[in-house]
């Protein structure tokens, strides 16, 4: 059954909310940065590929060889698959990871004059890039509005109340932008990644040490439930 639209005290009571998250984090996160690292759009577009179901810190050691090898677009494009997949393996699914990164590099090389194309719709056609990527380069690379609905993302939206027990990444992007200010998103998701590891932890999330546990509706369902 479709789940029933939110009414305006709802939505109002959320973007509340979503304002005071954003406040309370940049506080906590006086920096909000993308871990992966890069010089280039297209090397961003290459990490985050590798970035899916292998940490950042990883990632971020297995390009120093692969960009050191193909120091451009046109080298990397030219570049065979296996080549690509014998250096990107230690990062898991190196097969199809190589596949998208080769397809994707010879995208920009031939129809983009070795450039990232610099609109969403654009970016989601490039192989192997979902709205999460693209998202990730408006916001960082371009400095676009942008949300960023990853792991953490999820799983904080969920916890915080933000959105209601809702999982699929799409929905949540959607329904996370009526409420927060576009030009908020991408600092919040990355907000969300640093919180997400330090305090809100998948399996054992500190709310005893977090600065939202005053606002969270998770934490204060468990307090509720603790005094009853
Ligand atoms: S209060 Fe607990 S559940 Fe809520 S955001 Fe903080 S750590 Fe996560």
């Amino acid at each position: 059954m479709p789940k029933k639209q939110m009414s305006a005290a709802e939505l109002a009571a959320k973007k509340e909310l979503a304002l005071a998250v954003i406040e309370r984090l940049k506080a906590e996160y006086p920096d909000a940065a993308c871990s992966l690292d890069y010089d280039h759009a297209w090397q961003l577009l290459v990490s985050v590929r590798l970035a899916a179901q292998c940490t950042d810190a990883r990632v971020n050691v297995v390009v120093e060889d692969l960009f050191a090898k193909y120091p451009n677009v046109a080298a990397l494009a030219a570049a065979e698959p296996e080549e690509i997949e014998a250096i990107v393996k230690p990062c898991g699914l190196g097969h199809s990871k190589a596949r998208d990164i080769s397809a994707c590099m010879r995208v920009l090389r031939d129809q983009y004059n070795c450039q990232v194309p610099t609109t969403f719709d654009e970016l989601l056609k490039l192989p192997g890039v979902g709205r999460k990527s693209a998202n990730l380069i408006m916001g960082d690379v371009f400095g676009k509005p942008a949300i960023v609905t990853d792991t953490h993302c999820i799983r904080l939206s969920n916890r915080i109340g933000l959105v209601d027990n809702v999982k699929e990444p799409q929905k949540v992007e959607m329904l996370l932008w009526q409420i927060i200010p576009p030009e908020e998103g991408s600092d919040l998701c990355h907000r969300f990644v640093y919180h997400g590891r330090a305090v809100c932890d998948a399996r054992k999330p500190l709310c005893e040490k977090c600065c939202l546990a005053d606002i969270c509706r998770t934490a204060q369902a468990n307090q509720a439930e603790a005094q009853s």
